[in-house]
């Protein structure tokens, strides 16, 4: 079990690997550890994710009322919290706005292609949440349907969600994200798109079963 001190100080770290490897600019992004069943540890908003100190973070309930911290709360709780409720084996939650990922959500593509073995064990696939007003009730009543079955969820004209047992896996989970669009993106650069046969993505998805508790859908074809 680690501790508070630990939890704020892998935040602040996995904070500072947002910012180095791009994956939001300016105050963009946030991240959560659920310390407990009724408290959860949050970056403030209005700050740098490369910038935080462990003091900054901010401690709500499951309703996102503040218990403790000097700042105030992200203003995209809500979507942390929605997943906490759904999803009791998650203990990490990231959001952030990685340039390629959410250039597809921008373009209203998801990226649940069987194009590559490794993304149907590790994630399955990731599918787009229709656009709500970032911050809003409506944003995570967007996600419900897809919190379930998922680790990471593209939102429209947006950006990224993902989540995790912890969050190496929840920050590990974003840079999959990112990454697979990057190749997703050099597909259609190419023109061409081949896709895993079903037969193929079975077999994948057998071995994801045996490292997850849940199988999310995969479409191996066109
Ligand atoms: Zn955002």
């Amino acid at each position: 079990m680690k501790t508070e001190q630990q939890h704020r100080d892998e935040i602040v770290h996995f904070g500072k690997l947002l910012h180095q490897n791009r994956l939001v600019a300016a105050t963009d992004g946030n991240l959560s550890v659920r310390l407990d069943r009724g408290r959860i540890l949050c970056t403030p908003t209005l700050m740098s994710k490369g910038l935080m100190q462990p003091d900054d973070l901010v401690i709500v309930d499951e309703h996102g009322k503040k218990m403790s911290g000097s700042r105030e709360v992200s203003s995209e709780i809500a979507m942390h919290l929605l997943i906490y409720c759904r999803r009791p084996d998650v203990k990490a939650v990231v959001h952030a706005h990685p340039p390629t990922a959410t250039g597809y959500a921008a373009a209203g593509i998801a990226l649940d292609r069987a194009l590559c073995s490794e993304i149907i064990v590790t994630l399955g696939s990731v599918p787009l949440a229709s656009y709500e007003t970032p911050g809003t009730p409506e944003l995570a009543e967007a996600l419900a349907p897809l919190v379930a079955e998922h680790d990471a969820i593209l939102m429209a004209n947006h950006g990224v969600v993902t989540c995790g047992t912890d969050l190496l896996t929840a920050y590990m989970n974003m840079e999959t994200v990112e990454h697979f669009a990057k190749i997703a993106l050099v597909t259609h650069l190419l023109g061409r798109q081949q896709t895993l046969s079903d037969q193929h993505v079975d077999k994948l998805r057998e071995i994801r079963l045996k490292y997850h508790n849940h199988v999310t859908a995969v479409s191996g074809k066109d």
